[in-house]
């Protein structure tokens, strides 16, 4: 969304946290201010025939910081998209990848075109004329650029990406790990696709670990029950959505998109919706809901959780003071602006924020590309190992007359699978880094929210890299 004589930009949003959060850490003005700013941005006009005539595209790849190698961060498609915005996604990715631990500094893409306005073989031509021109200056490269699915793209655009790059350096034997969230068949790691929603879940069910967290919120118990609205059933809010309602027995009883919203008090099937707007291409006239033509009005009304997960700026200094939720799960990247949040902070909503929240899709691409440059898939050469281990415990313990049930036997037997250890280890990126984050925030008394608390930890990891590489004594 871009900057309107109200609102701040996208990047001017970011950047007032960062400054709040600065000022709460005794780290050098002079290295703040170097933090902070963007290192470099390519910008790129290309060509491409379309019906037989020539279009000409226009896109960006922003690098934030290079305190760690590879840079990551993904490449969004939209007619919206623009220099200020790639910016700002590129700066929240290298505090999203520092707060949550992956050794990744931030990047970030984008490309002015609307996917739906073109069939896929234009789409692959577009896709791969764009990665050409970004592979030529060294933004896609495994060792020092790494982009991975945003908004408009996913795992086809990215075996476009591995494609073009593995033709246009053949010998680089570490070629699949030059883009992250691929099909699984082409070098992709199982569980990307769902990773951030599935994180945003991981996280949420972590702030409901701790009960002096949720009362803040003026909320109790779990997840279950919960009266939860989406915004975006795209890749994050679908995944999100459906776990959500699926595994933790929450309602998802509103979900907005971008040709208006459906509600229903006793929640959605998340799968049904889904399939309804894969065939019709929105959810207008979705049977089992109630219609709203003005979807953004939904995201005022009476919930528990609201969860946005399309775009940024949705929650703005006009709509916050209508908001009713008592806690916002940022899942989309900067959806509630500066302005807005300190108005919902003094109507006493919680926000747990993006850079935290929806940084599950980039612990789990820090998988992929290990997985890509360690040629093997994770659990390959220990899981029939830990199986046999397994067995002959459950021998040992039948043998010392305590048996255990067959369900149990079961389970134990089991090695763990690619898919579990991804699961396992997103989990625990999830729940230590809100741990870490919720810490500061009770204890520090310069810290005021969950937001400032995740900012100033990446800027203290980010400072102290600096340092120790000598950049700053
Ligand atoms: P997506 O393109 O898969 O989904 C976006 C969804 O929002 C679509 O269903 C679209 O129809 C809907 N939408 C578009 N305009 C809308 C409007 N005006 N109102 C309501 N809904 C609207 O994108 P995504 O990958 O799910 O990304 C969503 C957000 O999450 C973005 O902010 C992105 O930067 C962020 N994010 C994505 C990932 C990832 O792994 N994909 C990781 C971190 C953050």
């Amino acid at each position: 969304m871009s900057a309107t004589h109200e609102e701040k930009s996208f990047r001017e949003n970011v950047n007032l946290t960062f400054d709040i959060a600065a000022a709460t850490l005794d780290i050098p003005d002079g290295l703040a201010y170097y933090i902070k700013g963007v290192n470099n941005v390519y910008q790129v006009r290309f060509p491409v025939k379309i019906n037989g005539r020539m279009e000409s595209f226009i896109g960006w790849r922003a690098v934030h910081t290079e305190h760690k190698l590879p840079a990551k961060g993904g490449i969004r498609f939209s007619p919206l998209v623009s220099q200020d915005e790639v910016e700002a996604l590129a700066a929240l990715m290298s505090y999203k990848c520092a707060l949550v631990n992956v050794p990744f500094s931030g990047s970030k893409g984008g490309l002015v075109v609307d996917p739906k306005q073109h069939d896929a073989d234009t789409m692959e031509r577009i896709t791969r004329r764009f990665a050409f021109e970004l592979i030529r200056k060294d933004y896609i490269n495994p060792a020092i650029n790494v982009p991975a699915p945003d908004m408009g793209t996913g795992a086809r655009e990215m075996a476009w990406i591995a494609s073009t790059y593995a033709a246009q350096k053949p010998d680089d034997i570490n070629h699949l790990g030059c883009v992250t969230g691929k099909p699984v068949t082409q070098g992709g790691i199982r569980g990307r696709t769902e990773a951030t929603g599935r994180g945003v879940v991981f996280g949420l069910r972590e702030f409901f670990r701790h009960p002096e967290d949720v009362k803040q919120a003026r909320l109790e118990g779990k997840l279950e029950g919960k009266n939860i609205i989406v915004q975006g059933l795209g890749n994050v809010g679908y995944y999100a959505a459906k776990i959500l309602q699926e595994e933790d027995g929450a309602k998802i009883v509103a979900i907005i998109e971008w040709d208006g919203a459906i509600t229903n008090p006793q929640g959605f099937n998340i799968e049904d919706v889904a399939e309804y707007k894969k065939h019709q291409g929105g959810i207008k006239d979705y049977p089992r809901g109630n219609y709203i033509a003005d979807g953004a009005s939904v995201l005022e009304h009476e919930c528990d959780i609201l969860i946005p997960a399309a775009m940024e700026g949705v929650i703005n200094a006009r709509n916050a003071v209508h908001v009713k939720a008592k806690l916002i799960a940022e899942a989309a990247n900067g959806p509630v602006t500066f302005d807005a949040e300190a108005i919902l902070k003094e109507k006493g909503v919680v926000m747990i924020p993006d850079i935290y929240l929806n940084a599950g899709g980039v612990v789990v691409s820090y998988f992929e590309w290990i997985k890509n440059l360690s040629h093997i898939r994770f659990g390959r050469m220990t899981r029939r190992w830990e199986e046999a281990q397994n067995e002959l415990l459950l021998d040992a313990m039948q043998s010392s007359g305590r048996p255990v049930s067959d369900d149990i036997a079961i389970q134990l037997k089991q090695g763990a699978s690619e898919l579990e250890l991804v699961r396992s280890g997103l989990d625990d990126s999830m729940r230590e880094a809100f741990q870490q984050l919720r810490e500061l925030y009770w204890l520090n008394d310069k810290v005021h929210s969950y937001r400032i608390a995740a900012m100033a930890l990446a800027i203290e990891k980010i400072a102290l890299s600096y340092r120790e590489m000598g950049v700053y004594p």
